[in-house]
Order: structure tokens, then sequence, then C-alpha cells
């Protein structure tokens, strides 16, 4: 017998619709790339995002078509989440530091058709506007007056143009809940790129679970300010969450150092923020040398890298700025785990709570963890035991986009898939896992990803390298950075500067590896495979040069 209850689809749409209904005074404050604020409501953004779907409509993009966006955190790209998603297609949040060969196969990739760009992002796509396959429009994301001239961006749409041209009588359509919402890239672990590729339904329980008082903890009494990108992992949920507990919103634009990100929390009395440990350490840098306090900031959520201890222990007894560790992927929408305490560990303290805090946390509820050895069983729950984190949800990824990859799950005895993180942890008695090291060739340098594979890959281009390898190298600023392990070919007679120089104009600039190492052999596995984790253990501490 089926329940007798109303059947509503899980849509985006309905954020939106209930934000401007109950909390339509509400204010969202962004600072412009032209550098001033712009203040408005939930009721605005609701309009607007409506007439941003008629225009998309009338360029032609149907149900399941991708919109790219390449934008900070702003009001428009706001709008555009709604807009896109809300009316059936996909929103593609593509990262502008990428280097314009990357973004280039991403917009192929995803196959996507139409990309609203902030002006900051001009000079990368005037880089790859002749190049892009799909793309039919571009549209800066301005009004008039500030449209640039661009002789490579022929047909080059404006913003504010689109928005005028359209009513606010969109009407957003019903559609089945399992119907594609967004679009976002990780370099995860080898070769290209892969989507994932998040649904109305997942990202819907992702923001109930996102907002609930042990994980990200937002109500309507909140002033939230994410740092964390709007095109890295959907700003980890907020600007959902905002909409659907009625939160105000400050969305800082480009400006992310200290002083910027200070000042806004100050002057909109924000609450609570999220971000990776590299920009708070810009924050709380500037906060220490010209004596701050924060009036009103109480909370931030930390995570996409460890959180230092040191860190934690400043924002909390020096500041009274409380910090949740929180750990998750984009293949997880990312939230998955978040340290927030129970009572016993509230009764902990000094370096004894510190030390709960630093773990990545407990599951929320709807993702499931555990860890397994190398036979893929069960680890016990002991804090001690470390092995791969696996994880399971409604949130979680079954395969990337396009099938990329096969399939990503690993099934237990009674078949249930689990994602393989890629992540070594453990999880104690209380149900707190912490990373302890990572079995994917990954770099993450502030928060961002630094694919090794494409780095090796230049490097075995020049004609002197015989073998490359690249690991991550730690980093007092940026957590990690990469390191260039190379075997020469026999008498070449090649130079760390002249290897380092190679790469230049060949990728993202901040791609450079930090420092080249010589060596005369990797050491290989039985399948021939370099064995990176041997050489992560003897470089992990290898002192790079401070530039
Ligand atoms: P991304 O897909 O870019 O969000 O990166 C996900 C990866 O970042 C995870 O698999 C971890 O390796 C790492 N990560 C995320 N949060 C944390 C954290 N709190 N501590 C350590 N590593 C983290």
């Amino acid at each position: 017998m089926n329940g007798l209850m109303q059947h509503q689809p899980l849509l985006i749409s309905t954020l939106l619709t209930h934000a401007e209904r109950h909390h339509g005074s509400q204010e969202i404050v962004s600072r412009r790339v032209e550098g001033d604020l712009h203040r408005y409501t939930f009721r605005d953004l609701a309009q607007r995002a409506r007439r941003m779907a008629g225009a998309l409509a009338a360029m032609g993009i149907e149900p399941g078509q991708r919109v790219a966006t390449l934008a900070w955190n702003g009001y428009r790209h706001l709008e555009l989440y709604y807009a896109a998603s809300g009316s059936g297609a996909v929103l593609h949040t593509l990262n502008p530091r990428l280097h314009a060969d990357q973004v280039t196969w991403l917009a192929d990739h995803a196959e996507d058709q139409v990309l609203f760009f902030d002006l900051t992002f001009l000079p990368l796509i005037e880089a790859v506007a002749s190049r892009v396959k799909t793309i039919k429009a571009f549209v800066a994301m301005t009004d008039r007056a500030h449209m640039p001239v661009s002789p490579s961006l022929p047909g080059l749409l404006c913003y504010e143009d689109l928005i005028d041209a359209n009513e606010p009588d969109f009407v957003w359509p019903r559609f089945d809940e399992n119907a594609a919402s967004s679009l976002c890239y990780t370099s995860g672990t080898t070769g290209h790129p892969k989507g994932a590729l998040y649904s109305h339904r997942s990202t819907m329980l992702h923001t109930f679970a996102a907002a609930m008082p042990d994980a990200l903890n937002c109500s309507a009494r909140d002033v939230i300010l994410p740092v964390v990108p709007m095109f890295h992992v959907n700003a980890w949920g907020l600007p959902y969450v905002a909409c659907m507990v009625g939160a105000k919103l400050v969305l800082p634009g480009p400006w992310l150092d200290g002083k910027s990100l200070y000042d806004l929390f100050e002057s909109e009395r924000v609450t609570m923020s999220a971000g990776v440990p590299t920009v708070w350490q810009g924050l709380l840098a500037h906060v220490e040398s010209n004596r701050l306090r924060f009036s009103t900031m109480r909370r931030t959520v930390i995570g996409g890298s460890a959180c230092p201890r040191e860190m934690l222990q400043t924002f909390q007894e020096r500041y009274d700025v409380h910090v949740l560790h929180a750990w998750g992927m984009t293949e997880t929408s990312p939230v998955g785990t978040v340290c927030a305490l129970k009572p016993t560990q509230m009764a902990l303290e000094g370096d004894a709570r510190l030390a709960v805090q630093a773990k990545q946390g407990r599951a929320v509820f709807g993702v499931d963890i555990k860890v397994v050895g190398d036979d893929g069983r069960e680890l016990p729950r002991d804090g001690a035991s470390a092995g791969e984190l696996m994880v399971r949800g409604p949130w979680v990824i079954a395969e990337y986009f396009h099938h990329d990859g096969g399939d990503p799950l690993v099934r237990d005895a009674e078949g249930t898939g689990w994602f393989p993180t890629g992540d070594i942890a453990t999880i104690d008695a209380d149900g707190f896992m912490q990373i302890t090291d990572r079995s994917k060739d990954v770099i993450k340098s502030g928060g961002e990803w630094i694919g090794s594979i494409d780095l090796e890959n230049i490097a075995m281009d020049h004609p002197d390298v015989h073998m490359a390898a690249c690991i991550a190298a730690r980093h007092p600023k940026w957590d990690e950075r990469p390191l260039l392990v190379v075997v020469k070919k026999p008498g070449a007679q090649l130079t760390r500067t002249e290897l380092l120089g190679f790469y230049e104009g060949r990728i993202a600039r901040w791609w450079t590896p930090d420092d080249v190492v010589f060596v005369d052999e990797i050491p290989l596995g039985a399948t021939g495979k370099m064995q990176k984790n041997k050489l992560r253990d003897l470089f992990r501490d290898h002192r790079l040069p401070t530039a």
C-alpha cells in the first residue's frame, strides 16, 4: 500500500520560489567586478532569474543542454544557478583558474551551448572563443555601459540586455527530479578531468542535509559569506542552502584578500563563512597585523584541504570563531563529513578537544562511510586502522559524465556500490573520520587541483627527459605544491631552470612545478607503473625554494 501524501518532485526552482515567498525581503549583497557593492533581495533574485530563464529559452537552450559560466561569486552568477537549472538546463561552472587549453577541452567535453563570463575573464574567453566547438553564444555578465569591444568576439551578448528583453513571467517547469541540474569537473585521479553530473534530487537532498545544525548549521538568522567559489562544487551548496533557510547572502566577487574579506565581514555583519585553509591564512594575517576583532563572525567551515590545528586554535581561542572542519569531494556534491562535536567531546578541553576538531568529522545523515584494507574488507572503527575511505549516498556519484572511466563503484557483499575516494583515513568509535594520506596522484594547492599527469606529460615532451613523475610536496602557504622528479636521458645536460622554463605557455602559470629533483631512477611497480607513493615518502618534506 502506498502512502497518501502529495508527490512533489524535488526541484531546485522550488528553493527560489520558497525564498521569494517567505524571505522576499532578505538581502543578497555582492561585491561586483566593477568594484562597487550591489544589494538586492531574494524577491529581486527570483524575478531576474525568471527573466534569465526566459532569455535562455529564447536562445533555444533545451532541457538537458549545458549552460556554462566562468564567474566569481556574485548575484548574476546566482541568477544563472537558478535560471539554468530551474528551466531544466544544466549549469556547468567552469574553473577560470585553468589554462585556455583546459577550458577549451572542458567546454567541448561538456558540449556547452552558451558561456556567461565575468569581465575579468575576457582575455581567457578571447583565447578560447574561436576554438570551442559547441558554444553558440558568449554573454558578458555586465550592463551596456561596461560592455567590452572585442574584435575576436563578434556578436558578444550583454547580460543586462537579456534581462531587460525578457519579462519575469517565466513559469518554472515541473519535471522528473532525477533530471540533471549541474555539472562540475574534477581533475580526479588519472587522465582527463571527469564530470560529476548532479541531479535536482541529489542537490535538494544535499541542501537539506547541509543546512542541518550538525552540518553547516545555517538558519534565517545567519549572514553567510561563501569564500569558496561558486565554480568549486557549487560553493559547497551554500547558494542553495541560503534560499532554503532564508539566510542573507554576501558574495565577495574577485576580492578574496584578507582586508577585502574582513571589511565585508564587518560591514555586512557576516555570521558564518566557508572556505579552504589558504584563504583563512590571508584573513588571519590581516586581522592579526592590524589587531582587529570579528564583531559578528562566529563560525567558519574549513575544508577542501586539512585544516591545520594551529588555525583551529587561533580562530577559536583568539577570535572566538568556531571552526567546523569538513570533508567532501566534487563526487560527493560535496558535503560528506563535518566535525560537529558530540556532548562527550564538548566536555574535552584544550588540546584534547582540538585533536578531535582536527579530524574531518562524522558522516552527515544520508552519507555512509567506511574504510577498507587492501583486500577490500572493512577495517575496524578504532581510530587507528587506516585504509581507503569509501562513501555512498544519494548525493554521491554513481558514474562520471559520459561514463568516462567506466564504473567507478566497488560493490560490497550485498551488491551495494561504494565510491572509493582515494583518501586514506581512520574512523574512530564515535564515527569521526580522519584523513591520514591520499592514494591518488593529485596535488591540491590552495584548495585547487593540479593534475600531476599533465605536468608529467609536458616534462616528457622535453627531448632530454627520460622519465618524469610529479608529486605533492608540503608547502606552508598552499598546503601542497608540485615537485617534479626526473630521470634525464643519458648524457643530457638539462638544468632545473631550463626544464621549468619549458612549462611557460604550456600550462596555467600557477601549475608550474615549484622544483625539480634529478634522480638516477624512479621506482617502478610490477606492472611497470611509477610507484609514486614511494617517491611521496621520499620527498614529502622536500624543502621547496621560496620564490
Ligand atoms: P574536490 O573534488 O576538489 O572537492 O577535492 C576532494 C578532495 O580534497 C578529497 O578527496 C580530499 O583528498 C581533499 N579534501 C577535501 N576536504 C578535506 C579535508 N578537510 N582534509 C583533507 N583533505 C580534504
